[in-house]
Parts: structure tokens; sequence; C-alpha cells
């Protein structure tokens, strides 16, 4: 169940918001601001019901605060008040409130109101937590980048220009867990995360780690020949780290990358490209690792060595 908090001072009038409530939600009243305030900054709260006038801290100034703070700072409030005149609910909603109800309130228009904020919270929650950074690295997760790769390949279908796509790969990494331990591993993909990152660094461009040892990156704009020539260059700074690795594999840790540039057409898809990235993988693997490959607007396949 979802939780509300009213503040009202009229123990009545809250007494009858929260029946009105109570079936729906987990309903916690607060008589002043000030035990408001402590209240919304000790739970998370999807919907605050707060009265305008109140003796001492008065509605208003709450909202301040309450916008003030990063933990309360995102929760919808609704100011409900006897206050009818336009200067002070418009007030409100400069504030920051999502709605002003003025009383006298009829019960089934606070409970619209009431569900429908709270499913725009639980909404933005969901969205919040889908764009959330990948834990180890501190680059975009996987979620964001399907996110992410969605609007740039419309962006990109819109206004026709080249869209690349390309996956990274540790080479034999296995092999290094293997020897060196799991928490070194993590250190080693973190260090490979920053290096390519620190070169996809336009604001038109995007790097996510897809899974265990696998980033994705997404540039827009650029012709094959030139992504193909950057993801060459961050290949090599990623050698030239000089990570050693087991050296019965090789003397320094390395990626292998696939990649793809195409002029989007409607009503292709970008998942498709994300396979022949993934193809050009394989292929770089096959031909000995630690190299790139790529497949132009053409789908002609280029090699790095
Ligand atoms: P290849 O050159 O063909 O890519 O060989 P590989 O050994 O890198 O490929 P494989 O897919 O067989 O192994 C990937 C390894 O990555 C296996 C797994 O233990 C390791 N790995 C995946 N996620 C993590 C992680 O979060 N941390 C660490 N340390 N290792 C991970
Ligand atoms: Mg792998
Ligand atoms: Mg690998």
């Amino acid at each position: 169940m979802e939780k509300i908090l009213i503040v009202d001072d009229s123990i009545l009038q809250a007494a009858q918001l929260k029946s009105i409530l109570e079936d729906e939600y987990e309903v916690t009243t607060a008589h002043t601001a000030e035990e408001g305030l402590s209240l919304a900054s000790a739970e998370s709260y999807s919907l605050i019901l707060l009265d305008v006038v109140m003796p001492g801290m008065d509605g208003f100034t709450l909202l301040k605060k309450l916008q003030e703070e990063i933990i309360t700072q995102n929760v919808p409030v609704i100011l409900i008040t006897s206050l009818t005149d336009i200067e002070n609910e418009q007030y409100g909603l400069i504030l920051g409130a999502v709605d002003y109800v003025t009383k006298p309130f009829h019960p089934l228009i606070i409970k619209a109101r009431v569900n429908t904020h709270v499913k725009l919270y639980q909404y933005r929650r969901q969205i919040e937590r889908q764009s959330m950074t990948d834990q180890l690295t501190g680059i975009a997760n996987r979620r964001q980048y399907e996110n992410y790769c969605l609007t740039k390949w419309s962006e990109a279908v819109r206004l026709q220009v080249p869209f690349t796509i390309c996956m990274f790969d540790i080479d034999r990494f296995k092999v290094y867990n293997d020897t060196f331990g799991h928490p070194a591993g993590d250190k080693v993909i973190s260090a490979v995360a920053r290096k390519a990152s620190a070169h996809l660094n336009r604001s038109t461009d995007f790097l996510a780690r897809y899974g265990g040892e696998e980033f994705v990156g997404i540039l827009m704009g650029d012709s094959s020949d030139k992504a193909f020539a950057h993801l060459k260059k961050i290949r090599q700074e990623i050698e030239n780290l000089h990570i050693p690795h087991d050296p019965s594999v090789s003397q320094w840790v390395t990626v292998s990358i696939g990649g793809v540039t195409v002029i989007p057409q409607w009503g292709s898809s970008y998942a498709s490209y994300l396979k022949i990235a993934d193809t050009m993988l394989y292929d770089a693997k096959k031909n000995g690792r630690n190299r790139v490959i790529w497949a132009d607007e053409k789908m002609k396949q280029l090699y790095e060595k």
C-alpha cells in the first residue's frame, strides 16, 4: 500500500480526509507543520495532503522546506485550503504543489485527484529506477541503454543521420578472473569502462555496461569511417592501459569491438543492428581478438588488422 501523509491542524478535517483515503492507502496524520516535516523526512510517502492555514508554521512554509530537502522534494504535495483567492492558489502552485483544492471539497474529487498524483509519482519512480547507473562502473546500465537507444534511434530515423552501435567485450576475461580473482576482474571492468567513456564523452555519445564484461556504445552523426577510426583508437587506448593479463593468454588486457554504422530507414529497428554489431564482435574474436571489425552503411565489412 502506498503511504500518504495528511498535515492539518484541524483534527476533524484530518480524520475526514483519512476516512476518505484509508481503504486504498496507508494514511498518517500530523497536526502541526513541524510534525509533518519530521514525518515526511523519516518516511517515504507517495503524497502529502497539506493544509495551508495552521498556527505556527503554515502550509506554504512547510511546502518550501519540503522542496529544499532532497528526500522530500519529489514527493507530490496537494494543498487543501479555505483560501479561495487566485493569488494564494498561484503562490502554492509556484512553490511546487502539484494541485490545489479548496474547501469544502467532495470526497470523490479528493480521491480522484489523489489517485492521479500517486499514479504519476509511481510512474516517475519507475522511470528513475530504470535509468539508474551500473553500480560497479558508474556508467549507464542496460536499462538506460534500452531507453536511450530507442530515443536516439527514432531521432536518427527522423533526422536521417548516421547511427552507430558497437559492442565491446574484454578478451579472455574468464582466464583473467581465474588467474587474478574476481575482485581484480571487477577493477579491470571499471578501468575499461572509465577509459572507453572518457573517449565517448560528446553529448551525442553513449556507453553502457551491457552485462558482465560487455559494453555497448552509441554514436550519432559520424560516418562509418569516422566511427570505425574512433573505436580503433579506443581499443588501442585500452591496450595502452597496460593492465597485465595472464601471460599464457596475452601481455595486456585487451578488448574486441564489433560495430555497425547505418542511416536508419523508416520502419527498421535498432535491435537488428545490435545483432549485426554482435556478429562483427564475434568475427573480431574469431580473427584473433584485440581488434575492431565494422559493418559500414552498405554492410561492407571493415577490418582493423
Ligand atoms: P572471450 O575473449 O571470447 O570474450 O573470452 P572470455 O573469457 O572473456 O569470455 P566468456 O564469455 O567465456 O567469459 C566472460 C567472463 O567474464 C566470465 C565471467 O566470470 C566474467 N565476468 C562477467 N561478469 C563479471 C563481473 O562482474 N566481474 C568479474 N570480475 N568478472 C565477470
Ligand atoms: Mg562475453
Ligand atoms: Mg570476453
